[in-house]
């Protein structure tokens, strides 16, 4: 056996492993093709968005909690809960939120044919558009992978590919407000894209519970404002 050939046959599948999971699955990567993840410095703003929604009824209590507190967010949404639920959609656009695209069923998108991603994205730009007649500029890959193909897909559409600087991780079971709060504001500074959930991949609604998400947005938004950040939708980055 050549020892000191596999070795570095080893070596160099193990660096393009590890080059090709930084560029496709490394949320603020811009590898494969560059995406935004975090506003210009300088006009003290930050950005609130929520993924994998709409789920009644915690979309509707973020709403709620977001109207009564005066704050924009935008609102990353799965194509098929927009045909379920197009009353939450119209409620969004009515109190100013912008609405943004992440595809139809929430696959990862890794291995996926052009075909298949641009059936993803259409139909859902098609399902935003039923429900509540605008069309998203905004894109959000499931999971924040990308993947070769998408990133001319959505520059052919003329949208914009936005993953995020700062997270919450409110998908992990373990975390309660408290910990939502304090990795959200972990390392917060101006221009920050924050992510958080109002729904669950590819999970049914009756299955979501993200009641720890609304409850830990007062301190997030208190603590936010506190610092002398003012609340924008990621439209107003680009
Ligand atoms: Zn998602």
């Amino acid at each position: 056996m050549n020892w000191p050939l596999i070795i570095v046959i080893l070596m160099i599948v193990g660096w393009a492993v590890g080059l090709l999971y930084y560029g496709v699955a490394v949320p603020d990567s811009q590898l494969l093709g560059r995406s935004l993840v975090r506003g210009a410095r300088g006009g003290k703003r930050v950005a609130l968005t929520f993924d994998d929604g709409p789920t009644p009824p915690v979309t509707n209590q973020i709403l709620d909690w977001l109207k009564d507190a005066g704050v924009t967010a935008t609102f990353f949404v799965n194509g098929k809960l927009a045909d379920r639920y197009p009353e939450c959609l119209q409620r969004m656009v009515r109190e100013r939120h912008t609405i943004g695209n992440h595809t139809y069923t929430h696959p990862f998108l890794y291995l996926k044919t052009r075909g298949r991603m641009a059936c993803e994205i259409d139909s859902t730009q098609d399902a935003v558009e039923r429900a509540a007649a605008v069309r998203p500029r905004l894109f959000r890959c499931p999971y924040g992978v990308r993947w070769f193909g998408l990133f001319s897909l959505l520059r052919e559409r003329g949208m914009v590919p936005v993953q995020w600087s700062d997270t919450g991780f409110d998908w992990v079971r373990k975390n309660r407000p408290g910990d939502i709060a304090r990795l959200a504001l972990d390392h917060i500074d101006d221009g920050a894209i924050i992510l958080l959930h109002d729904g669950c991949g590819r999970h049914e609604p009756g299955e979501v519970d993200h009641t720890d998400t609304l409850r830990a947005l007062p301190t997030i938004v208190s603590e936010i404002r506190e610092r002398g950040f003012t609340f924008v939708s990621v439209n107003d980055f680009l």
